[in-house]
């Protein structure tokens, strides 16, 4: 099981002092399909691990993957993101009582002020679905999916995504759209991850290959 170190961070929207965990290295036991890793123990205490990956100012609800080290926002960028926090509708229902995911949803609210990439934000949703699937809040696995998936959409549109992470993010959005139960789109998706991979052919990605033959299988018995 993987350590949680206890560190401080300073707000870079509002300058509050807050301890908040950070976590060191960690041992995995492989991942699921849709590369959510398995820690050995509780699923509890592998949601706390993927959840100290992102940090949030309890003052302000500012957050961002890491520990803010290194974040340096203009004047304007303070006042706009502080405005956005404030006016965001799912941060003022849960800042009082922040469910696990609350996080990841105001990190993505601060990505996209910030003008993050659409892989990097699909990657928070993402990573926000294994932490709701840790801690069975199914409902909220399912929205931040769906946002990922969408994100995900853009960055292969876009044309930003190079070397492996093309054939891995058509094969996310081909997984994530079965565990929705779009089982059309998830098969469509897996023969573009396929192609994908044929068109860059990179070393090392034969654990993708398989996953792909696999999960595909698995989406036409489901659909079926
Ligand atoms: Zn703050």
């Amino acid at each position: 099981m993987g350590k949680l170190r206890r560190v401080y961070a300073r707000c870079p929207v509002c300058d509050n002092v807050f301890p908040t965990l950070s976590a060191g290295s960690y041992v995995t036991i492989g991942r699921e399909p849709d590369l959510c890793p398995k820690f050995p123990g509780r699923a509890s205490d592998g949601s706390r691990l993927l959840q100290s990956g992102v940090t949030m100012c309890p003052a302000c609800s500012f957050a961002s993957q890491g520990e803010f080290s290194g974040l340096d926002l203009t004047f304007d960028e303070q006042y706009d993101l502080r405005e956005r926090l404030e006016d965001d509708g799912l941060l003022r229902v849960f800042r009082e009582h922040p469910p696990p995911w609350l996080a990841f949803h105001a990190a993505e609210v601060c990505g996209q002020e910030l003008g993050a990439e659409a892989r990097e934000l699909g990657d928070l949703c993402l990573r926000a679905s294994w932490v709701c699937r840790k801690e069975k809040e199914q409902p909220f696995e399912s929205t931040f999916q769906l946002r990922a998936v969408r994100y995900f959409m853009r960055a292969l549109e876009e044309g930003s995504l190079y070397g492996r992470e093309f054939p891995v993010t058509a094969y996310l959005v081909g997984e994530l759209n079965r565990r929705l139960g779009h089982h059309r789109e998830a098969l469509n998706w897996y023969v573009n991850a396929e192609r994908a991979l044929k068109e860059a052919p990179e070393r090392g990605l034969a654990w993708l290959e398989r996953l792909i033959s696999q999960q595909s299988k698995l989406a036409r018995e489901q659909a079926a």
